[in-house]
């Protein structure tokens, strides 16, 4: 089977991690991305399954 060749195609590095929830430990996916113009860097919005936001600054 091909799972070796999935398992090397995959790059963690690369990926945006994604924080676990707080509230339900799921992985979180990323909701928006934001601009803070007053600090000029980028603000990371995650947002869990289960309703629950995370502010990733
Ligand atoms: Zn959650």
């Amino acid at each position: 089977m091909s799972d070796d060749r999935e398992s090397e195609r995959i790059k963690p590095a690369k990926q945006e991690s994604a924080p676990r929830c707080p509230a339900c430990a799921a992985f979180s996916h990323l909701a928006a991305k934001l601009l803070d113009t007053q600090n000029g860097k980028t603000v990371r919005l995650y947002q869990c399954q289960c309703g629950e936001r995370i502010w990733d600054d």
